[in-house]
């Protein structure tokens, strides 16, 4: 990389009178600028930067190679589920037939994308034991914010008004606090076993008639299965609240188990985890909300249905107790193309793999690192497990040096001091793409960092030392972040 190049921004690459283009001719005739209105006319000239054209590219190019994704390498960053997105995923969301669509045009215009919608709807039922879906939700809170807003229609159909807690566990991602707050609701935390499951003894003690809902992510942020599940359904139904399945980590149940089968009336899925699609940076997303029966006429409209035996129809505002709609359209269609090629790529059999490899290729790592890094909470874990720093806690060395240490042997780094039950969290999530030879890539970079951590801990406490910036002042560059350019003479 041209680094003399690289890092200038274009504005500091101009010189005065270079071009990258040539403007085609004028097809208006003899018009004027004097012609144009006032109001319409800068004050100031544009100051646009004034490069030619092989500068801009090399510019845009060279920065495009700083970004770091799953196509360039190992990205175990837990929670997130960063799984591999199949090429054939982009040539399909790519087709004309789908991406050239409007999202007004009439509905016997594109028969084939609202089939796309319903089927997969259909499949979500399916893997999740609900009985209807709506794919409207943009992201995974976006989807919990719907569920919520679902079980809270619910209870004020029946006209109970009192059902304003949440009970949300403290291990929980910091969406579910956030999206019950969203919604209007009052967040009630319930504590963690030290085996990391939900404490029962404790949730008893927060269960009354004002129990509108209890969130449960399963695995946990964990990585551990709730076991009591049975035992804390019963209770929460018991009480009159229903439960909510946070769906974000459903890569291990694929195929193996079913929210609806434990007894969970809402959850949500995160297409952009489960189901492949390239994710991160706030890129789009899509969060769809599954309800058990009885709940379905609750769910937010758009809703495609089945019109007589084989049309498909758009229905807007019929359903007389839907929320309404939660956002624009159907949310992102592009997403749910990946998703359904996804699906239909590895098809019902294969599908039942993703779980138990992605499961595997935690614990391999879990188990070959253990001696090193500090494991809290050991035995089976599911698809991604959580480390509390090194072991030896002599050198110094925190998670957040080994993480931007791992960014110099050109590793993504794991998710970071989250959970918050411990302090040094390192959460892993391999997902069940990589191969042996990856994981043990890693492996043995993991086992070096612990390596330096003691020969040279200075080393490791400075890092990164290979990437194109060194480390950042966290607190700055979040509360301080410099995201414009300013012209000097404007
Ligand atoms: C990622 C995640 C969410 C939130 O999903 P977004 O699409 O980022 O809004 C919620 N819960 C859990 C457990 C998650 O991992």
């Amino acid at each position: 990389m041209n680094n003399k190049l690289y890092g200038n921004l274009i504005f500091e690459l101009s010189r005065q009178g270079r071009r990258g283009y040539s403007l085609p001719e004028n097809r208006f005739g003899d018009y004027k600028l004097a012609d144009m209105p006032d109001v319409l006319k800068r004050e100031n000239e544009a100051q646009l930067p004034e490069c030619d054209e092989m500068t801009v590219v090399r510019h845009y190019t060279n920065h495009s190679a700083n970004n770091f994704g799953v196509n360039n390498g190992f990205y175990p960053l837990g929670s997130c589920t960063m799984k591999y997105n199949p090429v054939i995923n982009e040539e399909i969301a790519a087709m004309r037939e789908f991406a050239g669509l409007h999202p007004l045009q009439p509905a016997d215009t594109c028969q084939g994308a609202l089939e796309v919608y319903y089927n997969l709807q259909q499949m979500l039922a399916a893997l999740t034991g609900l009985k209807e879906f709506t794919l409207n939700p943009c992201a995974g809170a976006h989807g919990e914010l719907t569920g919520l807003m679902v079980i809270r229609s619910y209870h004020l159909s029946r006209g109970d008004e009192k059902r304003t807690k949440v009970l949300i566990p403290d291990s929980a991602h910091g969406t579910n606090p956030a999206s019950a707050a969203v919604c209007g609701l009052d967040v009630v935390e319930v504590k963690s076993l030290s085996d990391g499951t939900v404490d029962v003894e404790d949730l008893k003690t927060k269960l009354s008639d004002e129990v509108c809902a209890m969130m449960m992510t399963n695995p946990n942020t964990l990585g551990l299965f709730e076991k009591q599940i049975p035992e804390i359904q019963k209770l929460v139904h018991e009480c009159g609240g229903l439960m909510y399945y946070d769906g974000a980590n459903l890569n291990p149940m694929l195929g193996v188990c079913r929210p609806g089968d434990m007894g969970f009336d809402v959850m949500h899925i995160n297409l952009h985890k489960t189901f492949s699609t390239p994710h991160g940076g706030g890129g789009p997303g899509s969060g769809p909300v599954g309800v058990r029966e009885g709940l379905e006429q609750f769910l937010p409209t758009p809703r495609v249905v089945l019109d007589g035996e084989d049309a498909l129809r758009v229905e807007c505002g019929d359903f007389e107790k839907s929320l309404g709609s939660v956002g624009s359209f159907f949310g992102n269609f592009g997403v749910m193309l990946r998703a359904y090629s996804y699906i239909l790529s590895l098809g019902a059999e294969n599908i039942k793999m993703v779980g138990p490899l992605a499961t595997l290729n935690a614990n391999y790592i879990k188990e070959q690192l253990k001696d090193v890094y500090c494991l809290p909470i050991d035995g089976l874990c599911k698809h991604e497990f959580v480390f509390d720093g090194l072991k030896d806690k002599s050198t110094g060395v925190t998670t957040m040096d080994v993480a931007k240490r791992l960014l110099d042997y050109g590793y993504h780094a794991p998710t970071i001091y989250f959970p918050l039950l411990f302090h040094e969290s390192l959460m892993i999530e391999p997902t069940e793409n990589e191969s042996k030879e990856t994981i043990d890539g890693f492996i043995a970079v993991m086992r070096k960092i612990a390596e330096e951590a003691k020969s040279n801990p200075e080393e490791v406490k400075s890092a990164p030392h290979n990437t194109p910036i060194g480390r950042v002042d966290d607190v700055l560059a979040a509360k301080n972040p410099v995201l414009t350019w300013k012209q000097m003479n404007a």
